[in-house]
C-alpha cells in the first residue's frame, strides 16, 4: 500500500451502475464473498430503528443488501471498528472494509502504532462528499439523508461540517481498492487499484484494469485544490484567532471536560488516558494551594491542560476526520483546531498522517537533517 495521488499512475475499470453506484458496489462484494475472496465485510449499515448508522461485520452476504457504504453521518469512526476486529491479531478471516479515506488513513495510522493488523484486510475507500454534523442529522434524520443525498448529487459541501468542507483529501487512495465517483459518466463509476492486494482481488473478480482514470484524475485535482485553498485560509483565520496560550484558554473555555472528544478519536488508543488516571487526581490540600496563590480555582480543574497534553500525544497522526467535533457536546471546533495543530506538526515533518503504510511515524525515525526551522526560530 503506497500514496496514490491523482498525479500518480493508477489502473482503472469503468464499472456499470444502472440501479447507483451504492448496488453495484454490493454486487461486487456479494460476487467476491461468493468466490471465497472475503468471508467477511465490514461497512456501515442503518440501524433497525433507521435513525442513524453503525459499523457492522457481515458474515452473512444477504445482509449485504442493507448496508450503506456512504453514510450521511460518521456515527463511529472506521478506524476504531477495524482496530477492535484486529489489535489482537490478524485471525483467519479475509476482510473487506469500505470506508471513507479519513478512516482508512486513521486504520493506516493506528496499524504503524500496533493497533490494527492489515495482513487479512482489504482496504476499499469511495470518494467522499463529506458527512453531515451528528447534530444536524439527530435533529431529523429524515430529512438529512434526503439533503444528504441531494447534496451528494451536486457534490455540494454546504451542508456538510466543516471539517469536511476544507477537507482536500476526500479522495486520496491509501488504500487498496478505490471507489471514484467523480469524473465518471452517468450511471458508472471507476474501480481504482492501488496496490498488489488490490490488483489481487480484481483479478479473482474478473475486473480488468485497462480503463482510463483521466477524467477521475482530473476532477479529483480541481476538488482538492479548490479545498487545500479553502483550508489554509480557514485554519489561517482560525489561528488568528487562537492562537496564543490566551485565546486558546478561550476557545476551550466552555469545555467540560467531559472527555469525549478523546474517547471517539481514533487515534488515541491508550486504554487508560493519562488523563483518566489517578496520575492527575490530587489531594484537596493541593487544589487549595492552587486556589490560595491564584485566588480560585475552576472546577473540573485542567481542561486546557488536556487538550494540550492530547495534541502534543496525537497531533502527527490527527487525520482531520471530525470526530472529535462531532462528539463535543459543547460545540467547541475541536477538529478545527486539531487540523490547525497537526497541518503544523505534520507539515514540520513532510509528513501526512495515514499517507503511506511505507512511510515511518515522524517520532521513530532520527534524521540528522531536520527541524533546522525550529532551531532558527530559537536563535
Ligand atoms: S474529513 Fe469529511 S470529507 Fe474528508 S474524508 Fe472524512 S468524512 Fe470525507
Ligand atoms: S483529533 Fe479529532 S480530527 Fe483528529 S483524528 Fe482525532 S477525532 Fe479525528
Ligand atoms: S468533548 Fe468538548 S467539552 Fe468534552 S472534553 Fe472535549 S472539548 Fe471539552
Amino acid at each position: 500500500m503506497s500514496i496514490s495521488e491523482p498525479d500518480l499512475k493508477n489502473k482503472g475499470a469503468i464499472i456499470s451502475a444502472k440501479l447507483g453506484t451504492k448496488q453495484a458496489i454490493i454486487d461486487i462484494l456479494e460476487k467476491a464473498m461468493d468466490k471465497g475472496i472475503f468471508d467477511a465485510v465490514l461497512i456501515p449499515m442503518r440501524v433497525p430503528a433507521g435513525d442513524s448508522f453503525a459499523y457492522v461485520l457481515i458474515k452473512d452476504k444477504s445482509l449485504l443488501k442493507e448496508a450503506f457504504p456512504l453514510p450521511p453521518v460518521m456515527s463511529v469512526q472506521g478506524g476504531h471498528a477495524v482496530s477492535s476486529v484486529t489489535r489482537l491479531g490478524k485471525g483467519k478471516t479475509k476482510i473487506a472494509v469500505v470506508m471513507r479515506p479519513c478512516e482508512i488513513r486513521a486504520t493506516i495510522e493506528l496499524s504503524k502504532l500496533g493497533q490494527t493488523n492489515l495482513e487479512n484486510i482489504t482496504l476499499i475507500s469511495i470518494d467522499c462528499p463529506g458527512v453531515l454534523p451528528i447534530s444536524d442529522f439527530l435533529s431529523d434524520p429524515k430529512k438529512s439523508i434526503k439533503l444528504f443525498d441531494d447534496a451528494v448529487q451536486k457534490w455540494d459541501d454546504k451542508i456538510m461540517r466543516p471539517v469536511c468542507q476544507i477537507c482536500d483529501k476526500s479522495s486520496m487512495i491509501t488504500g487498496d481498492i478505490h471507489i471514484g465517483t467523480l469524473g465518471a459518466k452517468k450511471d458508472s463509476f471507476f474501480i481504482i487499484s492501488s496496490s498488489q492486494k488490490g490488483n489481487d482481488v480484481l483479478d479473482k473478480l474478473d475486473i480488468a484494469l485497462k480503463d482510463s482514470i483521466d477524467s477521475w484524475e482530473a476532477k479529483v485535482k480541481i476538488i482538492s485544490e479548490e479545498k487545500l485553498k479553502k483550508r489554509k485560509k480557514n485554519l489561517k483565520e482560525l489561528k488568528s484567532k487562537i492562537g496564543g496560550i490566551d485565546n486558546l484558554l478561550d476557545a476551550f473555555s466552555q469545555c467540560i471536560n467531559c472527555h469525549n472528544c478523546m474517547r471517539v478519536c481514533p487515534i488515541c488508543y491508550c486504554r487508560l488516558c493519562y488523563f483518566d488516571s489517578d496520575k492527575v487526581k490530587h489531594p484537596s490540600e493541593d487544589y487549595l494551594q492552587r486556589a490560595e496563590s491564584k485566588g480560585s480555582i475552576r472546577f473540573l480543574p485542567d481542561t486546557t491542560l488536556f487538550q494540550m497534553g492530547r495534541m502534543m500525544h496525537m497531533s502527527l497522526s490527527c487525520v482531520s476526520c471530525g470526530a472529535c467535533e462531532d462528539a463535543c457536546p459543547m460545540s467547541i471546533p475541536v477538529a478545527q483546531i486539531f487540523s490547525m495543530v497537526a497541518d503544523d506538526t505534520q507539515g514540520l515533518f513532510d509528513y501526512v498522517s495515514g499517507r503511506s503504510l511505507d512511510e515511518p511515524l515522524p517520532l521513530v525515525t532520527y534524521k540528522e537533517e531536520e527541524l533546522h526551522e525550529v532551531e532558527d526560530a530559537n536563535d
